[in-house]
């Protein structure tokens, strides 16, 4: 057993409560993560809240208990914790107004697979070459000969599959197979959750995805293909945030295509910006450090303060030249 994985248990078994909080506009590893952690951690007697800035997307539902990961509460309510363990965040700034509602933790644990994470807890455990933090959770909870309950089971599954984006990306290993198949064992119904995952959509999602392809954007001889998102069309579809999530995969699956992007306008006045490369020439994870973010070397974000026609334009310049001089 790692003896990180050691020193995680020693502060899990020393606390009483415990905050697992995790990024911004969650996708399917924060929030398998932390419901995952939280079942296993409740399991133990522990008492435990699952907090992110944007609670629980409707697109996860399906999964059992997990209301339970929800918004937290306003900074009045602020409550003390033993402990607080932040999952697949990169930067302690991902965690938004969670952090408003601890009004203080005893000891701060940070687990994630950002090579960019900088390792804000008083404990972190990063492990980069993981492809999902859900495979930290679940090596973590099999070396503590943690239960696998379905529930456990099927929050981990989907914390692996949507961040391997269905266990096709580069970061897929053997190892992920292998718990993938010691889940399914466990009674996770792999084609039940590939359909709630990627079959169930709103009609809302692809009436969007029409109108952001007929004005997709290419650059660069094709090799750079991009997508904007205004205010105005989201209000029009009225569109959350969990329908965005993936729709930069519609142009990332063009053959000439290296690098795909989406910019969208927030409602804070800054810009989203999401990419992903399908060329290990091209690590996005720095190309979007230099715009105030970070991520992964083959998907990565930032959000960026200027108009979207300004960002969009500083980026495409850069990530241009960026692809001249390195394919
Ligand atoms: P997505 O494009 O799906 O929003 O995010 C892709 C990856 O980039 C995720 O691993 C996410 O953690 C990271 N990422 C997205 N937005 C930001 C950001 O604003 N700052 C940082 N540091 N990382 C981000
Ligand atoms: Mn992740």
């Amino acid at each position: 057993m790692s003896s990180a994985f050691q020193s995680i248990a020693e502060a899990i078994h020393a606390a009483e409560t415990i905050a697992i909080l995790s990024h911004m506009r969650p996708d399917g590893d924060a929030i398998g993560s932390q419901l995952a952690l939280m079942l296993s951690l409740r399991q133990l007697g522990k008492q435990v809240v699952a907090w992110n800035e944007n609670g629980l997307p409707d697109s996860f539902r399906f999964l059992r208990y997990s209301e339970l990961v929800t918004m937290p509460p306003p900074p009045a309510e602020a409550r003390i914790f033993d402990l607080a363990i932040a999952l697949d965040t990169a930067t302690r700034q991902r965690l938004g107004t969670t952090l408003n509602a601890i009004r203080s933790a005893g000891y701060w644990i940070n687990i994630d697979h950002h090579a960019s994470n900088p390792g804000y807890g008083d404990l972190n455990y990063i492990d980069s070459s993981a492809p999902a933090t859900g495979q930290i959770i679940y090596e973590f909870l099999q070396s503590q000969a943690l239960p696998l309950t379905q529930e456990t089971a099927d929050a981990l599954y989907v914390a692996i599959s949507t961040d391997t984006g269905s266990f096709r990306y580069p970061n897929t290993r053997a190892r992920t197979f292998e718990i993938a198949a010691h889940l399914i064992s466990a009674g996770v119904n792999a084609g039940e959750l590939a359909r709630h995952l990627y079959d169930s959509y709103p009609k809302r999602r692809i009436l969007l995805l029409g109108e952001l392809l007929r004005n997709a954007r290419f650059d660069a001889e094709d090799r750079v293909a991009s997508l904007s998102l205004t205010r105005e069309t989201k209000d029009r579809y009225q569109v959350k945030p969990e329908d965005i999530d993936g729709l930069i995969d519609s142009i990332r699956a063009v053959d000439t295509v290296a690098v795909a992007i989406f910019f969208e306008e927030l409602k804070d006045g800054r810009i989203r910006i999401s990419m992903r490369s399908k060329d290990d020439r091209i690590d996005v994870s720095r190309l979007c450090a230099e715009f105030g973010g970070g991520g992964h070397a083959l998907a990565a974000g930032a959000r960026a303060r200027g108009s979207l026609g300004e960002v969009s334009a500083r980026v495409l310049e850069r990530v241009i030249n960026e692809i001249g001089r390195s394919i």
